[in-house]
This record gives structure tokens, C-alpha cells and sequence, in this order.
């Protein structure tokens, strides 16, 4: 009864005591209109930002913060992570299987208990909106529990891939399975239909194609493809979709793909194609990283940075440089030579997704910052600025970034009315910097106050390191 009142009493609070906020006098990143805005106030009142002006009067009571000489933007949007995988050595086992080692449950266990550790450190970096494109059922039950809670950011979240081939290693995990194989039509509609009961916010599909004709291999699968996109559709559901190849991305978009979750790799796309993606209102995510994740880890190569210090969780860190102490050389060095072999190919593929990246982002197709971190060697949190070194690193620009990792992230949840940008009556998910965010990506490190769900936040207090570290429970 006690932790009822007590619960009733910190809700209330939460929307009525600590919310009414002035950021006085700052300058404004207007992400949509690439301005800033100097010599601004922002309020906000209850989670949502209720006027944006040069005088503003402050409610009484407000907490107000002073802006003069700093930059507020919209809070940080990672679109593509996936709470089921750490970043460790042990989270695939479909790409390297290390059961014998770490058992699958024991792995899960232990991303479940530290979900909210992962999310203060997204909190901590200005990232107040995450997009999970592909979770598990136990996962979506456990995003509802941080709903209110402010140290934690938005999560828009998928339940598990409807893929069109599904890994043996994952098959009768139950409500810890990450993969829902749709071999038929009725396969496909009865998965959304499922989803819909789950309270997923959107549908994923794994597009999955083998073999050396791709092309026939793609349209082999297109039937359950397009009718898993018409049934969420037709229940209002957003489709995000798997596609590394030109043609599977292709043809995903023509059935009416809404979110390509990864930048294709294969070949150059043509002009065609982006006029497509942007006459459907496509938002293809960047994901520059993730292969080469795995590349640095299998070859026992992955540095660690400044930057994996400061943001990532240090136990999944820790499990890839120890991959090299694993007592099975012979599996180690396979694939170590695996990697070796690759490398040629890596290269061509790793310059066509930078490629195609800056190709679609200056013809004018929403790009979204997205580094599929949870993936081996990908890690949460600190990825983000690894993938938004790439992102530049092929050309984009610093308002293209900008918009990319806020107002383009909402667009990829669906709900760009909602947040995204410095707009009334828009959520109240916003980073205060110290330093000018269009001089560097390093600038967006100077995070002075992090504003989440309308509450105003120093990133110290939020990720709380050595209270972090002792939730960090192994088994
Ligand atoms: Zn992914």
C-alpha cells in the first residue's frame, strides 16, 4: 500500500513538480529549417515544449535554466538498435556460436538486467529516442516499465523479425526468440495480426535472400514480404525492413516499405531508385558500422576509445578483447582466417554503402543516423559517434547530420509530429551543448543539461558509473 501512494505521489510529481522548465536565452537549432535561432527562450511545461519566443515570462515556480552561450537541439534518435543483443562476443550465436562458453539464456538474462544501465547511458550521450527494429516478446514487455521513467529515453519498438529464413540456433526460444519465420501468405498476415496483440509499434521484416541469383531468390520471397507489409498497413502499422541488397531494397519499397533499416552495399543505385525512395517518403537508415563491428571483433582487432570508455557498457566491451584468450584456437583462428578472406570484399562493400549513402542523403532522401548497435562489436551508446564519423566521412554534411539524428529519426518512427525538433507542442526531449553542434561531432559530446520527458537533467547524474557498474549482475 505503502509503494502504491508512494508510486501515486511520484507520478504526480513527475507532470506537475519537477516539469515546468525556462531554457532562457539560448540559441535554437532549428534542425528543420537549418537556423539558429539566437537569443531565444524555450519553455516547457508537463513533457512538452508550450512556447518558443525572445520573451518569454517564466511560470511561477519554474526551474530556469541559462542558455546564454549554449546550443539547444532536439535530443538525439539512434534508429536502429536492438535491445535482445549486448554488443558482446556471445550475443549472436548464429554468427559465431560460443554456447558452450556463455549459454544463450544466460546472455539474455543479463541484457535484460541491464537494459536500464544501457538506457542511462543513451540518456547520458543526448540520445533521448531509440528505435528497436526487432526485439523479442519478453523485450516489449519490459520497454513498457521504463515508459515514465526519465532516466530512460523513448523506445519505439518492433516485437520479433518476420523474417523469410529463420537461424536454427534461435528456433523454440519461445518469448525470448528473436525471429518469426513466414514461410506462407498466412504466415505473414497471422505474424502481424500477432504483433498487433503484442502492442509492437511497428513491424520489422528480415528480407533474408541466399544463393548466387539474388534477383530470383528476392522475388521467390516477395509474395510474404508484400503481404506482411499490406496487413500492417492496413492496421495502421509502420513496415521497417532488412534489405542489404539493391534488388531486395528495391523491391521491399515498391510493396511499400516505409523504413529500409540499412543503406544497401552490393551495387551503385541509380537515379530511379532515389526518385522512389523519396516519391514513397522513404527513410533509409545510415548504418555504416555494423559489418565492420564484427570484421574488428572475429579478427581480434577492435581498439578500444576514449569514446567506448566514456559511453559503452564495459562488460560486452571486455568480452571482445577477450575473444583472443578463448581456449578454442581452432575456432578463433577460423575465424580469424574467414575474416582475413573477406577483406577484399569488405572493402568494395563497405565503399558502396558509403557511397550510396551520400547519394541519397544530397537527392534529397531522409537519411537517419542508425548504427545497429546490440550487434557483435557494435556497441550501445558509444557506436553513435563512430557511425556519425562515417556519415561524415562520406561526404554528408553537418546540417545533414544534424537532421539525420533528430527530426530525420522521428520520420522513421512515424512520429515527427511528435518530436524531432524545437517545435510547440512537439515532446520535450532536448540537449542543451556547451559548444556549437555545427563545428563538430565532438561538440555534441559538450552536453551540458539533457531536458528527458520535460525534465531537466545533468548527464553526470543520470549515468551514475559506479551505481551503474553494481547493477552490472553477471551469472
Ligand atoms: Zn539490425
Amino acid at each position: 500500500m505503502k509503494s502504491f501512494i508512494f508510486s501515486i505521489v511520484a507520478a504526480f510529481c513527475f507532470f506537475n513538480c519537477m516539469s515546468q522548465l525556462l531554457i532562457r536565452n539560448t540559441t535554437v537549432v532549428d534542425v528543420e529549417n537549418k537556423k539558429l535561432l539566437q537569443g531565444y527562450s524555450v519553455q516547457v511545461n508537463k513533457g512538452l515544449i508550450t512556447a518558443i519566443g525572445k520573451n518569454i515570462t517564466p511560470q511561477p515556480g519554474s526551474q530556469i535554466i541559462d542558455g546564454f552561450g549554449k546550443y539547444l537541439l532536439p535530443g538525439f534518435v539512434d534508429a536502429h538498435v536492438h535491445f535482445f543483443q549486448s554488443g558482446s562476443i556471445y550475443t549472436r550465436p548464429d554468427a559465431i556460436d560460443l554456447r558452450k562458453y556463455r549459454p544463450y539464456n544466460e546472455e539474455i538474462a543479463w541484457v535484460h538486467n541491464n537494459m536500464e544501465n544501457f538506457l542511462r547511458r543513451y540518456i547520458y550521450a543526448g540520445i533521448t529516442s531509440v528505435v528497436d527494429v526487432g526485439s523479442t516478446i519478453n523485450f516489449l514487455k519490459q520497454r513498457d516499465t521504463f515508459r515514465t521513467k526519465e532516466y530512460a529515453p523513448d523506445i519505439y519498438m518492433t516485437g520479433p523479425l518476420l523474417t523469410t529464413w529463420e537461424p536454427p540456433v534461435y528456433k523454440g526460444l519461445k518469448d525470448d526468440g528473436p525471429f518469426y519465420e513466414m514461410n506462407t501468405v498466412d504466415d505473414a498476415r497471422k505474424y502481424v495480426q500477432q504483433h498487433l496483440q503484442l502492442g509492437s509499434d511497428f513491424i520489422k521484416i528480415g528480407y533474408l535472400v541466399q544463393g548466387s541469383n539474388l534477383d530470383s531468390a528476392a522475388r521467390k520471397h516477395l509474395p510474404v514480404v508484400k503481404a506482411a507489409i499490406d496487413e500492417a498497413h492496413k492496421n495502421g502499422l509502420r513496415v521497417a525492413v532488412h534489405a542489404t541488397e539493391r534488388i531486395t531494397a528495391q523491391l521491399a519499397v515498391e510493396a511499400g516499405a516505409d523504413f529500409l533499416v540499412h543503406t544497401p552495399d552490393d551495387e551503385l543505385i541509380d537515379g530511379a531508385f532515389i526518385k522512389l525512395l523519396k516519391k514513397n517518403k522513404v527513410v533509409v537508415a545510415s548504418s555504416q558500422i555494423v559489418f565492420k563491428g564484427y570484421t574488428t571483433a572475429f579478427g581480434q582487432q577492435y581498439k578500444l576509445t576514449e569514446t567506448d570508455f566514456r559511453y559503452a557498457h564495459p562488460t560486452p566491451l571486455n568480452s571482445l578483447i577477450d575473444f583472443k584468450h578463448l581456449p578454442d584456437t581452432a575456432l578463433r583462428n577460423r575465424y580469424l582466417i574467414r575474416t582475413e578472406s573477406n577483406r577484399l570484399r569488405a572493402k568494395k562493400t563497405d565503399s558502396l554503402r558509403q557511397l550510396n549513402l551520400k547519394r541519397m542523403a544530397d537527392g534529397g532522401v531522409t537519411i537517419t543516423t542508425a548504427t545497429d548497435a546490440g550487434n557483435i562489436g557494435t556497441q550501445h551508446v558509444s557506436s553513435y559517434f563512430f557511425e556519425l564519423a562515417e556519415m561524415q566521412q562520406s561526404g554528408m554534411n553537418m546540417w545533414q547530420l544534424l537532421q539525420s539524428s533528430t527530426i530525420n529519426g522521428a520520420r522513421a518512427a512515424g512520429k515527427e509530429s511528435e518530436f524531432g525538433s524545437i517545435q510547440k507542442g512537439k515532446k520535450a526531449n532536448l540537449v542543451l551543448l556547451n559548444k556549437n553542434p555545427l563545428d563538430s561531432i565532438s561538440n555534441w559530446k559538450s552536453i551540458e543539461w539533457v531536458i528527458n520527458k520535460g525534465v531537466a537533467l545533468k548527464p553526470d547524474s543520470v549515468r551514475k558509473l559506479s551505481a551503474l557498474e553494481a547493477v552490472d549482475k553477471q551469472h
